[in-house]
């Protein structure tokens, strides 16, 4: 048995951010991964950060990027959590440039920006587009610095509730298959995003949405789970994704004909409207004709190679690689591709789920600051801002806690290795997790994505019941104790098939068309009836769908044009 005050679980931005924030009040604050920290998916971060920092010369303020993150979300963000960060932003910038990050600088030695989508300033922080990379190394060497526990390579299996509050986790360490229960008067879910539930996406096969569902289990709500975000470029093929910063730069979108389409969608931004603008028009031109082999164009050409090497040089290697397209001699064809969840785990601005003792943050958590539509390079910003602010939020909570609930260990590990078993001693029948995650991927991507209509959303929706009937007659073959994927990806699998039936069911119950949920049935956003946030919570005989207003604050909401 092991025992802390604050157990993170996800070694993120977000989770490294939060234990280093507890660690620094002083409390006893250990972190679970089920990969090495630096392999969690916040290292492909590519474009950049955003802070409205002002400073000579600039006339960017907080206000300026909480407004454009209210219009992003398309008026379905809670203004009050989006204040709080772009009030922040700056500070948290200044302190992730003091633990090390090399920033790139403009010709005056300054923090340089770079334009993204949906911004009314430049106001992108960057480091080449390997930004995420960067953060994520100088997090994990102050993490090391802190010198506190890590539990790295275990994979947690669920959350431990009593008496209405959560009270730890019960994981695997997947070098031994030994089950452990770990203890906590606090514990923070900062397990990322659910990538995976989609087939193709930009994401690392480990972002399976395990914390929504974890959280979801013990009776946590998640928020807004319809709103799932399509990247305008991702690349043909394998789906991998090439930044906006691209964009940023100055690359352009073109259709077959070499026509720079978005002036037709969006005259003023062009290519950097937000990401569901975007990704929409895209769509609408390969659907009536105007793409290439279900693809449209990113056109770097006129960048230049100089520029393409310094600050694009990732993006160019994914193109070669995977495309074989040099993108300093010809356009690099891309579609939009499944990228981010808006929704997540609901908290409030210092992380505090509906679970007492339970926090959440990062992509797993929803504050909410994206609501219908995140704007590029507010996510990053998301993770330092609230994953500090839980973590402080965590230890308080910890600190009011006599002692951790006592709670029979022996039974929880024993509920564990029942349900492993029961998978273990299935039948072989003929079909593996891997063929029913293809599926659900597959049906996710086809119906739940950048246009959706009641029919194909319930085809998803049926589809995603019968392979969670599925799911109870698959077996795993492999009964080894060490390192043992099949299993990993079978358990993993009931977790998306979780979150996709919550995304389903959220999806269907909004009929209106705002942010990222496109309905061709309902093609206009509603505000009279659905300037709401769609809450579900995991029951009996199905998700039960509920409703939570919208919090504004000094942004009524206007007509959204880019
Ligand atoms: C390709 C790509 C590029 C992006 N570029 C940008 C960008 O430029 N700017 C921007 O703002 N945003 C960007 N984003 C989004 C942003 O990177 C993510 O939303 C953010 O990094 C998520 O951080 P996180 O800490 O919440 O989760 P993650 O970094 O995904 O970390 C999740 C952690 O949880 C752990 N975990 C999960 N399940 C379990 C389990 N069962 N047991 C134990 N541990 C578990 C994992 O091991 C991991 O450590 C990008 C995303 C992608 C995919």
């Amino acid at each position: 048995m092991y025992q802390h005050d604050v157990l993170v679980i996800g070694a993120g931005l977000a989770g490294m951010r939060a234990a280093i924030e507890a660690s620094r009040m002083g409390a006893d604050v250990a972190v679970i991964t089920k990969v090495h920290p630096v392999r969690s998916h916040s290292n492909a971060a590519q474009g950049g950060i955003n802070a409205a920092m002002g400073g000579e010369g600039s006339d960017d303020t907080w206000e300026l990027h909480a407004y454009d993150t209210v219009k992003g979300s398309d008026w379905l963000g809670d203004q009050d959590s989006i204040e709080v960060m772009a009030k922040e932003a700056p500070q948290d910038i200044f302190e992730l440039e003091h633990m090390g990050v090399i920033f790139a600088r403009d010709e005056f030695g300054r923090l340089a920006t770079r334009a993204f989508g949906g911004a009314s300033k430049q106001r992108t922080f960057y480091v080449g587009d390997i930004t995420g990379q960067a953060l994520l190394h100088v997090m994990y060497e102050q993490l090391l610095k802190a010198g506190m526990r890590v539990y790295e390579e275990w994979f947690v299996l669920s959350l431990i509730k009593e008496e209405g509050e959560c009270a730890g986790a019960v994981a695997m360490n997947m070098m031994t298959g030994d089950i452990e229960v770990i203890r906590a008067k606090a514990v923070i879910m900062a397990a990322g995003g659910i990538g995976r539930v989609y087939e193709p996406s930009t994401n690392g096969l480990i972002c399976t949405g395990d914390g929504m569902a974890l959280a979801y289990r013990i009776g946590a709500p998640m928020m807004d789970m319809e709103m799932v975000q399509y990247h305008p470029t991702t690349l043909k093929g394998n789906g991998a994704l090439l930044t906006e910063g691209a964009r940023g730069e100055g690359a352009y979108l073109i259709n077959k004909d070499g026509d720079r389409f978005m002036k037709k969608y969006a005259p003023n931004k062009m290519e950097l409207a937000s990401r569901d603008v975007v990704s929409r028009s895209e769509a609408i031109e390969i659907q009536e004709g105007r793409g290439v082999d279900g693809c449209v164009y990113l056109d770097c050409r006129h960048l230049g190679e100089k520029l393409i090497r310094q600050r694009l040089g990732q993006i160019a290697e994914l193109a070669l690689e995977f495309a074989n397209v040099d993108i300093v001699k010809n356009p690099v064809p891309i579609r939009p591709g499944m990228h981010y969840i808006m929704g997540g785990i609901k908290t409030n601005a210092d992380g505090a789920s509906y679970v007492p003792g339970l926090f959440a943050a990062g992509e797993c958590a929803n504050v909410s600051i994206h609501g219908g539509n995140r704007l590029g390079a507010n996510s990053l910003l998301e993770t330092v801002v609230f994953g500090r602010r839980s973590g402080k939020a965590a230890v308080e909570f910890a600190r009011s806690k006599a002692k951790p609930v006592r709670i029979s260990e022996t039974m929880l590990v024993e509920q564990q290795k029942a349900k492993i078993q029961k998978l273990m001693d299935q039948p072989y029948p003929g079909y593996t997790s891997a063929r029913v995650r293809l599926e659900m991927g597959k049906i996710m991507d086809k119906h739940v994505s950048v246009f959706r209509t009641e029919q194909g959303m319930k085809e998803a929706g049926d589809t995603i019941l019968r392979l969670m009937q599925q799911y109870h007659k698959l077996s795993v073959r492999d009964h080894g104790k060490v390192y043992n994927w099949n299993l990993f990806s079978t358990l993993e699998l009931e977790n998306m098939l979780d979150v996709a039936e919550a995304t389903c069911m959220s999806a269907l119950a909004r009929k209106e068309s705002r942010g990222a949920h496109s309905r061709l049935d309902f093609p206009d956003r509603n505000d009279k009836e659905w300037m709401k946030h769609t809450l579900v919570y995991k029951a009996e005989g199905g998700p039960k769908i509920d409703y939570l207003p919208v919090v504004i604050t000094q942004w009524p909401p206007e007509r959204r044009t880019y």
